[in-house]
């Protein structure tokens, strides 16, 4: 038999946001609650961890309501995983709330797009408008990760484990990936970014952040849907906090998604 893996995604909280900055071109002036996350896929090798949050210090920064929010520390704690003993750290994009690792993870090797990481070492870094979308320990984390030789570069579709795949489809970000998992209940789809909500999906409208293009996102959107066979309680967003009702909540701030 195929191996099957469970899933759960860590919520830090989340904050009050309007509609149009999770689907393009919506009206202002309709609220929803926009959730962060970590996910965790749970093997026979230990936990492989999807994302790295952020520290408050950051999430501060950036303007969020942090004294409101777990931290990624007691989350990971609740899930029963020691950072310090996890071996993968699988990136889907590198914006600030999905990569900020600031000593988090210290023996993990990285796994990262050749674009998105091209992108912003290069252009997107440069580019003032752009650095918004950057953690300000960026370069330090990824000049740590370099000289530690913890970053592994892939192109495109890759398989990562038997029954754990990764598929690059850019849109949100150059080069934003998606993870399948194979889990009891079927091919699950973490879409990350490439889905803000499960909204884009339903509305068929591309995420409000598209630094790749529109005909990306809606392909990502397209494939997203193909590898769940249409099936909403295989797909977990980015940011939506219909996650926290969909799915149980098994420890504070931890929903098992499969
Ligand atoms: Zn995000």
């Amino acid at each position: 038999m195929a191996a099957t893996y469970g899933i759960e995604a860590l919520s830090a909280g989340g904050r009050t946001v309007d509609w149009s900055t999770r689907m393009y071109l919506h009206p202002a002036g309709e609220t929803t609650t926009s959730a962060y996350f970590v996910w965790v896929v749970r093997t026979p090798g230990g936990p492989i961890v999807v994302d790295t949050g952020f520290t408050h210090r950051l999430g501060r920064l950036k303007g969020l309501p942090v004294d409101q929010m777990r931290t990624r520390d007691e989350l990971l704690e609740a899930a029963g995983v020691d950072p310090a003993a996890v071996s993968t750290v699988v990136l889907t994009h590198l914006h600030w709330d999905h990569f900020d690792v600031e000593g988090l993870f210290p023996k993990a090797t990285f796994v990262v797009q050749r674009r998105e990481l091209e992108f912003w070492t290069g252009y997107g870094a440069a580019e003032r408008w752009h650095r918004r979308f950057l953690s300000d320990c960026f370069e330090d984390d990824i000049g740590t990760l370099r000289a530690g030789n913890r970053l592994r570069v892939v192109d495109g579709a890759v398989e990562l484990a038997d029954g754990i795949g990764l598929e690059r489809v850019g849109g949100h970000s150059p080069g934003m990936q998606i993870v399948t998992v194979q889990t009891a209940g079927g091919l699950f789809v973490l879409a990350n970014d490439a889905l803000t909500c499960y909204r884009n999906l339903r509305e068929w409208a591309p995420p409000a952040i598209h630094l790749g293009s529109i005909a990306e996102c809606l392909e990502a959107m397209e494939r997203i849907r193909t590898l769940a066979g249409g099936d909403e309680s295989r797909i977990c967003p980015g940011h939506d906090g219909e996650v926290w009702t969909r799915f149980p909540e098994v420890k504070p701030g931890v929903f098992r998604l499969a």
